[in-house]
């Protein structure tokens, strides 16, 4: 049945909390925002009555939005997760679902979504779940279809259209906003504090670091204007960090990028980083996992643990959208 919720009003929720955070994701990348516009609106329905296609490894099956959303949450977040957070998950992984289904894609034109977490969301068929969770996949597929059933129907709404519900696995400190990510300003999608941290994140601190000579051919293969001659420390100048804290700019021998844009070229695991130049070798300390905006499912798991239901918990990262069927 048709959950009918009354909407809720998210920036008074996540100004009027004050929570305690302490707490713990490894989340896929969704796609920009460029995707994402706020484009188009499908009336609301239960869960049950709507079917997705969806296209996998084996070729595009067709199965019931419950069942992809339990796929989704469990490839998306750690079923170890509160159960609030794993229904603010399942919340945002609905609406992102529908606004998709919705739109099409060129990509895969047969089907509605795809399991490249790259190009729409991760799905787990529930055998797979079985396999990873072992001992734990009773109490974990509970807990999931649980999630979903509980939030049946309901998904983020701004100004009456579906959000762009994007999340990240974990943020340094705060999340990014969608202008300073993407360059496209997305009024729900604003920097907000998100406390996870070392203690609760696994690799929540990685470094990687690179020879110069193995450097310069990344980098210049991926903006052949780029030169890079001495050594390293004069290589990256100029670098502009957003509100967040994150890399917003650099410029890179010569040529100016973004902090994303670098991220991605360097396959390091978020835009929030340090550079730290050696005379043969760079090496980049990155804090987080994940572009940074919208939920940090770490944070989201902190937040449900701190007391906050899953309304309170998309509230607070996704500013003044509404959640309701
Ligand atoms: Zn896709």
């Amino acid at each position: 049945m048709k959950q009918i919720a009354a909407a809720l009003l998210c920036l008074a929720a996540s100004v009027i909390l004050a929570v305690t955070l302490s707490g713990r994701t490894q989340a896929p990348l969704l796609p920009p925002p460029a995707q994402l516009s706020d484009e188009p609106v499908p009336p609301p329905t239960a869960d049950g009555a709507q079917t997705v296609t969806l296209l996998t490894e084996e070729g595009v099956i067709e199965l019931a939005l419950n069942e992809y959303l339990e796929g989704v949450v469990a490839a998306e977040m750690p079923a170890s997760f509160a159960p609030e957070a794993l229904k603010a998950q399942a919340v945002a992984a609905r609406t992102y679902t529908l606004w998709k289904a919705a739109s099409g894609t060129a990509r895969h034109p047969r089907a509605q979504l795809c399991t490249d977490p790259g190009c729409c969301q991760a799905y787990r068929t529930p055998e797979a779940s079985a396999d990873l969770w072992g001992d734990m996949a009773g109490e974990y597929g509970a807990k999931i279809a649980a999630a979903v059933a509980e939030t049946d129907g309901l998904v983020l709404r701004y100004d009456g259209r579906l959000a762009q519900a994007v999340f990240h696995s974990s943020s340094a400190g705060y999340t990014q906003s969608a202008v300073a990510v993407w360059g496209t300003d997305v009024p729900y999608l604003r920097s907000v504090t998100s406390s996870e941290d070392a203690l609760t994140v696994p690799n929540y601190y990685t470094e990687v670091t690179f020879s110069a000579e193995e450097l310069r051919g990344i980098l210049t293969a991926a903006w052949p204007a780029v030169k890079l001659t001495g050594e390293p420390e004069e290589w990256f100048t100029d670098l502009t960090r957003s509100a967040g804290g994150s890399v917003a700019s650099v410029t890179v021998g010569g040529v100016a990028v973004t902090g994303a844009q670098l991220r991605s070229v360097l396959g390091l695991r978020s835009a929030s980083f340090t550079v730290e130049t050696a005379p043969d070798a760079v090496t980049f300390h990155v804090t987080g996992y994940g572009h940074g905006v919208g939920m940090s499912q770490y944070g989201a798991d902190l937040l449900a643990r701190s007391g906050m239901d899953f309304r309170q918990i998309l509230c607070w990262y996704y500013t003044g959208v509404t959640v309701e069927g």
